[in-house]
């Protein structure tokens, strides 16, 4: 019997691990399918707290799990595939992982969301070929061609100015005419000489060439209708993200996109099932406040188990 699962390794899990760790609790701390979250897809991030100079994500989260080992942290490259809901007393919690039932006595789940994509035809077949969601990852590959990116995000911003890095050229192709991102990274990507606007237009075909490589996307003005093509080597798609629940759904209430709901600090409905982080998160999505999200999932897992005995 466990005393606590911790589903995810992004700024939330790793410091409930951190946290729990050092609470002497032992926690399991289960990496999933994306090891270290969101993070690991960005590069400087100049906003988290005790860095003036920024720091490279990846940095962050490996010295976040560096630090939570070294409290005994045990970390599984496991997926959580299916989970039991106990009752918080004398029933564990059961969760599946890599086709064997674990109990425990609580559990956090910080296991993030996504990237989102635009589900048109033969996006499947073209990923790894010109269609990716994560420019640090694969930008540097498109050196001297001309990109787009999708979205209107904070997000979408901050991979168009990275991409400025490689590309010759950056379209950000936005379906509405004002981007939803923060006034600083708007204002950046907007002045950036790289970057070029393309507003009111929703992709509708990604065009492969005779290899099946990227080599256009077509769009659609939203008020006209007229389509058109941007001829283009690679289309990073930046539309937002959707949380990891699916093990989640119908055993632990969620909002209607999926986010998990909390009822007091870090509880869910569920006693002994905490949620931290992006997962149960639509409104902040920061690295600092699922970082401090993490924290309190460990702080309150700590005074449930103190409850208990
Ligand atoms: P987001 O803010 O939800 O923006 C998603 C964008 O994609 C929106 O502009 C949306 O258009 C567009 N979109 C969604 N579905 C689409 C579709 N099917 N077709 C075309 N366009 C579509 O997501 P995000 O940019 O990933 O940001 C998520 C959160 O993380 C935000 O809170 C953000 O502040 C934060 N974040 C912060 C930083 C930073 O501080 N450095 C960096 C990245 C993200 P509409 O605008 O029309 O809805």
């Amino acid at each position: 019997m466990e005393n606590v699962i911790i589903v995810g390794t992004g700024c939330a899990g790793l410091t409930a691990a951190i946290y729990t760790a050092r609470a002497n609790l032992s926690p399991l701390v289960l990496e999933g399918k994306e090891p270290g979250g969101q993070l690991t897809t960005t590069t400087l991030v100049e906003n988290f707290p005790g860095f003036p100079e920024g720091i490279d994500g990846p940095d962050l989260i490996t010295n976040m799990k560096k630090q939570a080992e070294k409290f005994g942290a045990r970390f599984q490259y496991s997926y959580l595939s299916d989970f039991e809901p106990g009752n918080g007393h004398d029933l564990p919690h059961r969760v599946k992982i890599d086709d064997e039932w674990v109990e425990a006595k609580t559990l956090i789940v910080a296991s993030g969301a996504s990237a989102r994509w635009l589900g048109l035809p033969n996006e499947s077949k073209l990923v790894g070929h010109g269609l990716t969601s994560c420019a640090t990852c694969d930008g540097a590959f498109y050196r001297n061609v001309p990109v787009a990116v999708v979205g209107g995000g904070d997000s979408a911003c901050e991979e168009a100015l990275f991409l400025t890095r490689f590309a010759s050229k950056v379209y950000l192709v936005h379906r509405r005419d004002t981007l939803r991102a923060s006034k600083i990274m708007a204002d950046r990507a907007l002045a950036h000489p790289k970057i070029e606007p393309v507003w009111n237009s929703i992709p509708v075909e990604y065009l492969a060439d005779a290899q099946g490589e990227m080599r256009a996307l077509k769009i659609r003005h939203a008020d006209t209708g007229t389509e058109s093509e941007l001829e283009v080597a690679c289309v990073f798609v930046a539309i937002g993200h959707t949380p990891n629940t699916k093990p989640f759904l119908g055993k632990l209430p969620t909002d209607e996109a999926g986010y998990l709901l909390q009822t007091k600090g870090t509880t869910t409905e569920v006693p002994g099932v905490f949620a931290a982080g992006d997962v149960a998160d639509t409104v902040y999505r920061q690295a600092i406040t699922a970082a401090g999200q993490g924290c309190a999932a460990a702080m309150d897992v700590e005074r449930f188990l103190a409850d208990q005995e």
